[in-house]
């Protein structure tokens, strides 16, 4: 990758490719602000990268082309594990994990317990200890199994602690 400044401490923020999709929602697990989405393609992505100073990933070779290409990581790998050490290999990654939505890339709130309750399952209210809710699309996040799962995974990688909260 070339030419990227960041700040210090500060997660680095990006603009994916809508060929990634699974790439750009682990990235939003990681805490990055990741913009993505079928209405960015292409000269839109572009625009977008430059437009808010986000660093692109990218695997249409057609995008290489453009010389005046802002900051970008090209992925050449098939599968979203090898992709993800791809980009850690090219930008330091490591935001605040699951503080965004995956879904639509808000910054997620902590509520207090009675928001959820009418929100989640029954089960789920009565034992997650805490909740926070994204206001874009409305959902609803708890530490679950799936972040168990999910933590292991970015353990596994090498790119977050298993036991960070
Ligand atoms: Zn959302």
């Amino acid at each position: 990758m070339m030419g990227a400044g960041t700040e210090a401490g500060e997660p680095v923020r990006f603009a994916v490719d809508w060929m990634l999709g699974r790439l750009a929602r682990w990235l939003r697990i990681l805490g990055h602000d990741v913009a993505y989405g079928p209405h960015l393609r292409r000269r839109t992505l572009i625009g977008c990268a430059r437009r808010e100073g986000r660093v692109l990933i990218i695997r249409d070779t057609r995008l290489l082309r453009d010389p005046t290409l802002p900051p970008h990581v090209f992925v050449t790998q098939d599968r979203f594990r090898d992709q993800l050490r791809e980009v850690a290999a090219a930008v330091p990654l490591g935001g605040v994990p699951f503080s965004r939505c995956v879904e639509c890339n808000r910054p997620l709130e902590d509520v207090p317990r009675e928001r959820a309750e009418a929100a989640v399952p029954p089960y789920v209210f009565a034992t997650a200890p805490r909740f926070q809710h994204c206001a874009g699309c409305g959902r609803f996040y708890w530490p679950a199994t799936h972040h168990a799962h999910m933590r292991r995974e970015l353990a596994a990688l090498g790119l977050a602690a298993e036991g960070a909260a």
